[in-house]
């Protein structure tokens, strides 16, 4: 039987295709170095650049005072609240 091939990287909150990470599996991503694995910014590999985008944003109108916590959008909150 033929191996499964590997399925590319999705976004954590969009499920958009990652660019910049490798389709590989295991021993293929073992090959490569850390910084060819995801991109080398906050939440590479997990987010979207545009999600990565707007959750910079929320994180910056929070720590300003422009929004409460309260007012996060909920399925971001949790990657605002990981940022210091
Ligand atoms: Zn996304």
């Amino acid at each position: 039987m033929k191996s499964k091939k590997p399925s590319h990287a999705k976004c954590a909150l969009c499920h958009a295709k990652l660019n910049a990470v490798p389709k590989r599996g295991t021993a293929g991503m073992r090959k490569l170095a850390k910084t060819e694995k995801r991109p080398e910014r906050v939440f590479g590999g997990v987010l979207c650049g545009s999600c990565t985008r707007l959750v910079l944003k929320e994180h910056t109108r929070l720590k300003s005072g422009a929004i409460a916590k309260e007012d996060l959008d909920l399925r971001r909150a949790a990657y605002v609240n990981a940022l210091k």
